[in-house]
């Protein structure tokens, strides 16, 4: 499918009354294949931004359409199913299932695609695989370190190969040598064809990723990608053309 893969327009989120503005008028363009960090202080609006870009949460004007698709059109369920095949989340707490093992961890990523148990475990063991816990799938979360959990959070989020990967503060409870590992991991994910959106407030984080996107009190203030308006790919294919 061509176009962006994200595609947010005007998006504002406010909440409650008299509003609190947590987003405003948020343009943004996110393409097949970008790895991208999204940066800016405490309270500036990040994961607001995330979850609407991951169909968690609606925006109270504006258009965000996710692999081609008109997010405001789409009732629950329909976002729930594109959810499903397209967005693997990954969040600082690592959400994982404390009673159950790594690999049971990462099949129930698998959970809402209808995939039999046999082979949602098959999947699951090629995903642990792909972040290096091969040896690691029998054991329960608690047996692992962080660095180790978070990588089995991202083996469940990647584990139905969606083709975008939004990630709350991946590295925000790691020590700096797990986060580079878990960052590492990302970026491999990324150059294998996965699109991949971070959340970060650590610089470091964010100077490894190939485009960064700074927010400021619910505003964007920066893109190290200038030419990324809206309209860009159109202009491109244009070019091309
Ligand atoms: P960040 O992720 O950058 O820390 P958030 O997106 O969590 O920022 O929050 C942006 C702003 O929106 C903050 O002022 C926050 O207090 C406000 N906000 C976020 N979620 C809610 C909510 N559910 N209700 C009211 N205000 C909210």
């Amino acid at each position: 499918m061509s176009g962006p893969l994200i595609s947010m327009s005007a998006v504002t989120r406010s909440y409650g009354s008299p509003p609190t503005v947590a987003l405003r008028h948020v343009d943004l363009e996110v393409e097949r294949g970008e790895m991208l960090a999204i940066v800016g202080p405490s309270g500036s609006g990040k994961s607001t931004l995330l979850n609407l870009m991951g169909t968690l949460d609606r925006p109270s004007s504006g258009d965000i359409r996710i692999a081609g698709h008109d997010t405001g059109a789409m009732n629950d369920a329909e976002l729930s199913a594109l959810r499903a095949y397209t967005i693997g989340f990954v969040f600082q707490q690592y959400h994982l299932a404390e009673g159950v093992s790594a690999l049971d961890n990462v099949a129930t990523g698998l959970l809402y695609t209808g995939v039999p148990l046999r082979e949602r475990r098959a999947r699951a063991t090629v995903a642990l695989e792909r972040v290096g816990l091969a040896a690691r799938a029998r054991h329960r979360p608690r047996e692992l370190s962080g660095g180790e959990r978070q990588r089995v959070a991202i083996a469940r989020a990647v584990v139905g190969e969606p083709p975008l990967i939004l990630a709350d503060e991946p590295t925000g409870a790691l020590d700096t040598r797990s986060g580079a590992g878990v960052v590492s991991i990302l970026a491999e994910l990324n150059a294998a064809g996965t699109t991949v959106v971070v959340i970060t407030h650590d610089p470091q984080v964010a100077e490894r990723m190939p485009r960064q996107v700074a927010i400021r009190d619910g505003e964007l203030v920066g893109d190290s990608r200038p030419d990324a308006a809206p309209g860009f790919a159109d202009r491109l294919v244009g070019a091309a053309s």
